[in-house]
């Protein structure tokens, strides 16, 4: 149960609502209940002023012992309103007069009252009252009477005025209030509760669309994108959010996927080689030496070839995987500058091409000194292999600044403009016929890719500088402390 936001946001909702109400409702009945209190009090004590101006009037005309009584009748007269009662006591505590007598009981309610002044709920009344010096409330079965007492003095003579008031229509007023507040707060809940759900149904529909979409989609149809019904609100955030990632996930398993063909082309031809070269030999029964020899320096070759290729693949799986542990010690640029030189001696040689090293001396560095070397080595054996035979190349290593510039330059036909933005794509070969040609580490296009990732797993970076037909200069910058 409640396993549905929808339904959880509806039954928030209206909790919340309902405190919300109850406490209204309570605070609003409090308050008025509160205020017509205040109201009667204000009431009875204008009431009393007003009926004692009358019975001061009154009594200035009357003479003789039942002058008070006389006075107070006429002013009961003259103040004779619903639900009000004016009683004049003698100094001992007898009524005297009620305004109550001069009206005859005719309802069941006038009974009631009538009853009140008669037993001695009057008396315990007027009691508690001149206690609590003047104001005082009592209860009467169904009723209730809130009521004044006020000393009078006339004709020398000590009396008390005693006005009640029925709190009868007050409290009904309560209770109709009280009552209209205990079907109006369910009714209002139930309608804010069914819309309530309506409104988080209808707000929660694109995410339900969303759901089933992405349900649907997989790696065959990564190419669809999630509908945008408006792209500035929080649900469309979320679907342009979750397209954006489409996106990346689309492009990164087409680059897997690139990668899969590519490398499997790549391994394809060497492996046909070998094949080719094993059946051909072995279609006759018997061949010269010789002949075997042959065979077995091809089979050599490319068997070298291919573990190259596949030593490059898992270099750059395993980077791609951010796995490849990098084995940092303090080292000296210079020394593994001069060491590169030395393993691509045998290259040049081949090719007849003169290696210059132009080495600053002392160039401490942090670095991994087999991925720097393999770094080195890809960059001069590209430049050997790409130069004509008799050229000169060049392997500068300088100090600037903080860090390293390392250049390998060749005076080689150089990379055709075009194709210059893409040398360091994966499997990237300017002119496949001619690096596939050349010895038995050329041609997977792989050697640049692995280069550059070299140079930035040392927070650096490899730059082609130049490149035209009378060379080309390739410079990685490198920091001299990596702070990896
Ligand atoms: P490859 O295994 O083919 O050498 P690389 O990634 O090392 O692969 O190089 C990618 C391509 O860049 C090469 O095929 C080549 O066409 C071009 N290239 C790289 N270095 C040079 C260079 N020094 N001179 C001319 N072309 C180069």
């Amino acid at each position: 149960m409640l396993d549905s936001v929808r339904e959880r946001l509806t039954l928030w909702y209206t909790l919340v609502l309902a405190g919300v109400l109850v406490c209204l409702a309570a605070f609003t009945y409090f308050l008025y209940r509160h205020d017509a209190a205040l109201r009667t009090d204000v009431d009875i004590a204008q009431l009393s002023d007003a009926f004692l101006t009358t019975f001061n009037a009154e009594l200035s005309d009357e003479q003789g012992s039942g002058a008070a009584k006389n006075a107070a009748h006429e002013a009961m007269l003259e103040h004779r309103f619903r639900d009000t009662y004016f009683v004049l006591l003698d100094d001992t505590g007898k009524v005297l007069l009620s305004s109550l007598n001069l009206t005859n009981a005719t309802n069941s309610r006038q009974h009631l009252v009538a009853d009140f002044f008669s037993t001695g709920a009057f008396r315990e009344f007027h009691a508690a009252a001149l206690a609590s010096g003047g104001l005082h409330t009592v209860r009467w079965h169904r009723d209730a009477f809130r009521g004044l007492v006020r000393p009078v003095s006339a004709g020398g003579q000590r009396y008390t005025l005693a006005v009640l008031q029925s709190l009868h229509s007050q409290n009904e007023m309560m209770e109709d209030i009280r009552d209209t507040f205990l079907w109006a707060i369910p009714v209002a809940l139930l309608l804010a509760s069914v819309g309530g759900y309506f409104l988080a149904r209808k707000s929660l529909a694109p995410i339900a669309a969303m759901t089933a979409q992405a349900r649907s989609m997989g790696a065959s149809n990564l190419d669809r994108r999630l509908a945008i019904a408006n792209e500035r609100d929080e649900l469309g955030q979320l679907a342009q959010t979750f397209n954006q990632l489409l996106e990346r996930l689309e492009a990164s398993f087409e680059q897997q996927r690139r990668f899969m063909a590519d490398a499997s082309h790549e391994l394809r031809t060497p492996v046909a080689i070998l094949r080719g070269e094993a059946e051909v030999t072995l279609s006759k029964a018997e061949r010269p030496p010789e002949e075997y020899r042959q065979t077995l320096a091809i089979l050599r070759e490319e068997s070298q070839r291919l573990a190259h290729i596949i030593e490059d693949l898992f270099t750059l799986a395993r980077a791609d995987a951010g796995q490849y542990p990098l084995t940092l010690n303090d080292s000296y640029l210079d020394e593994l500058a001069s060491a590169a030189l030395l393993r691509a001696r045998s290259l040049a040689l081949a090719k007849n091409i003169n290696l210059v090293p132009v080495i600053e001396s002392d160039l401490p560095i942090r670095a991994d000194e087999a991925l720097l070397g393999r770094m080195l080595l890809n960059l001069l054996d590209n430049a050997i292999k790409y130069s004509p035979p008799g050229s000169t190349v060049t392997l500068t290593c300088k100090r600037d600044g903080n860090h390293y510039a390392l250049s390998v330059s060749d005076n080689g036909p150089g990379i055709p403009a075009e194709l210059q933005p893409r040398i360091f794509e994966r499997f990237f070969r300017a002119d496949k016929a001619r690096s596939r040609a050349e010895g038995e580490t050329g041609g997977a296009g792989l050697g640049l890719s692995i280069a550059r990732w070299i140079a930035e797993a040392h927070q650096g970076q490899l730059l082609l500088a130049r490149s035209n037909d009378s060379g080309t200069v390739f410079t990685a910058i490198l920091p001299a402390n990596p702070s990896i």
